[in-house]
């Protein structure tokens, strides 16, 4: 397995901030995992899983602890007649595009998101009007004891870009996705227009973490921030995006500490215009003062 030390988690998140992991793991296969697991549990080592950083901050001082990424080797994808099973590395747009050259529908919403499976499933992610719930029959993780297990859906609670799995401390292996028969040209023309509608509206030019907050009852959380004043207001290096609102990018030198308090400004000026409170849809990782 790849064990890397003091490794920067600027190259493992999509804002390209944060500071050192202390350690840095990338196992191969269960047997690794497992094993990485149980020498940080048995010595007291705090550790994270997590898939392609694209909605995580790192603190700038980084994590005191083990990071373990489950990547492409944790990447299969498997087509079994109306289902699609793939691995919790695998990336969100590979299993929609083996969906698509399948002829099955129902992960076009997911074509344009740049995490992997496992991350999916602990965010419950969507877009569009869909979200893994709709579409996820099952999934196999790892109890925090160490054991494999595979849970019906419901088992995960999944709500509005929630779910149990991080909160119980499981680790998602794999999903098994329920999808239903379609016309391969129609899936691809859908997923095409979904892209399109991004570049359209979401600055994708600068690293960011996605829509930085969740869309609170009743409202659009970028158009509160656009109604505040804020669209293009900064802090150091980070900045709420000038194309959308409701992401904060990095304009190139931001920090984390920039990003965590543009977002502490934002929830606070949009509480007092609103009377609206924003609730971040990124995780965060790591001491923040
Ligand atoms: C440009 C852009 C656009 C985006 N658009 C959308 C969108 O339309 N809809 C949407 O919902 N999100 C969107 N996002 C946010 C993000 O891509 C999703 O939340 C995605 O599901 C996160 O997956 P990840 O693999 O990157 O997870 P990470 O960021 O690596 O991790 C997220 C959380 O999941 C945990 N985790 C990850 N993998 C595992 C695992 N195998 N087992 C247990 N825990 C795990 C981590 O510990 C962390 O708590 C966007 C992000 C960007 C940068």
């Amino acid at each position: 397995m790849r064990i890397r030390k003091q490794e920067s988690m600027k190259n493992h998140t999509t804002f390209r901030t944060g500071g050192p992991a202390d350690t840095f793991a990338e196992p191969e296969d269960l047997d690794e995992l497992r094993e990485l697991i149980s020498v940080c549990a048995g010595s007291g080592t705090p550790y994270v899983v997590i898939g392609c950083g694209s909605n995580l901050l790192v603190s700038d001082e980084g994590f005191r602890g083990t990071v373990i990424c489950l990547g492409p080797s944790f990447g299969k994808i498997r087509i079994d007649g109306d289902f699609l099973e793939a691995e919790a590395g695998a990336r969100l747009g590979a299993a929609a595009g083996a969906a698509q050259e399948a002829g099955l529908a129902g992960l076009e919403f997911a074509s344009g998101i740049p995490g992997s499976v496992g991350g999916a499933l602990v965010m419950n992610a969507g877009a569009y009007g869909s979200e893994v719930k709709d579409v996820l029959l099952e999934a196999e993780v790892l109890e925090m004891d160490g054991t494999p297990c595979r849970l019906h859906a419901e088992a995960l609670e999944l709500g509005y870009r929630t779910s149990n799995i991080t909160g119980l401390g499981r680790i998602v292996l794999g999903a098994r996705f329920h999808l239903r028969k379609g016309d391969p040209s129609e899936i691809e023309a859908r997923m095409r227009d979904l892209s399109l509608r991004r570049k359209e509206k979401q600055p994708l030019e600068y690293p960011s973490a996605g829509s930085t907050f969740k869309r609170p009852e009743g409202h659009f959380a970028g158009k509160l921030i656009e109604d505040a004043g804020l669209k293009g207001f900064c802090i150091g290096g980070a900045q709420v995006s000038e194309k959308h609102a409701g992401f904060i990018i990095n304009r190139g030198n931001a920090t984390s500490e920039d990003i965590r308090r543009l977002i502490l400004e934002v929830q606070r000026r949009v509480k007092e215009s609103s009377g609206v409170t924003l609730e971040p849809e990124v995780r965060f990782l790591g001491n923040f003062v």
